[in-house]
């Protein structure tokens, strides 16, 4: 996970990028080319004629306030006062972020089924060493979370009914050998064998049982615990092995319990 986060976190395993233009390509090709709309906490740069204005100004507003939202919930953020950058284009083929940057498709944006939020996520609270199963669990967690309670939607890929459903989605997956296969990995260190490369059968319990997980934690204690525990379980881990603490996660306060 180390590898995959520092090369930026693919959320939906595969290629990211149409015509393999790497990240930076496209980020350059549309700060020259297309069409950039600021708002308090963002910049975003979209295709040009891809979109109505309308359009654009309302999921501009629409990624300011999940910015807002997302931070209140978790009690500050890695960035500071600086802006995330959205590139938003039909060359984007797969969801992901890298530091301070998100690359969205332009036709999820359009059909609003985009994971902004859980994107976001991932950009206001990184968590280069955290195993995956947490990474992803809280991005869609929070992604689930935030849309059911604040506002926005939630762009959830694998998830049939956001944080309500989450457990029947497991329950639907242990009973296949695909979910049964993943499970063991949910809450260690490490990832499913292929996640990168089989969407329908490893990612898609993966991520939709590591939801349930993070949710479960948060809901039995708090968001705040939820930020905090796998620091100190990863670091007794690390430890036991010799290389080290496990931490580097952002230090949160407690955004409240779970109601629903
Ligand atoms: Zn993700």
């Amino acid at each position: 996970m180390v590898l995959v986060l520092a090369a930026g976190s693919a959320c939906q395993p595969g290629s990211a990028q149409i015509d393999s233009w790497t990240d930076g390509e496209l980020a350059r090709y549309l700060m020259r080319n297309g069409v950039a709309v600021n708002v308090d906490h963002a910049s975003l740069w979209f295709d040009s004629g891809a979109l109505g204005p309308n359009q654009m100004d309302r999921f501009s507003r629409l990624v300011n306030r999940g910015i807002v939202d997302i931070e209140a919930y978790l009690g500050g953020s890695h960035l500071g006062s600086q802006k995330i950058r959205y590139f938003i284009s039909d060359r984007v083929e797969i969801s992901h972020s890298t530091a301070r940057s998100i690359f969205l498709p332009i036709d999820k944006v359009r059909d609003r089924t985009a994971p902004y939020l859980h994107e976001t996520t991932h950009v206001v609270a990184p968590c280069d060493n955290c195993p995956m199963w947490f990474s992803e669990g809280l991005a869609s967690h929070v992604q689930s979370y935030i849309s059911e309670h604040a506002g926005g939607y939630d762009g959830g890929v694998f998830s049939q009914n956001g944080n309500r459903g989450i457990n029947q989605d497991v329950r639907r997956w242990l009973a296949s050998d695909s979910g049964q296969a993943v499970a063991p990995y949910i809450g260690v260190p490490g990832e499913p064998p292929a996640i990168n490369y089989d969407r329908s059968n490893v990612a898609a319990p993966f991520y939709v049982m590591a939801q349930s997980f993070v949710r479960f934690i948060v809901k039995r204690a708090s968001i705040e615990f939820a930020l905090w525990s796998p620091r100190y379980v990863l670091s007794v881990v690390l430890e036991g092995w010799g290389i080290g603490d496990g931490g580097g996660y952002l230090p949160g306060r407690a955004g409240g319990n779970e109601t629903t």
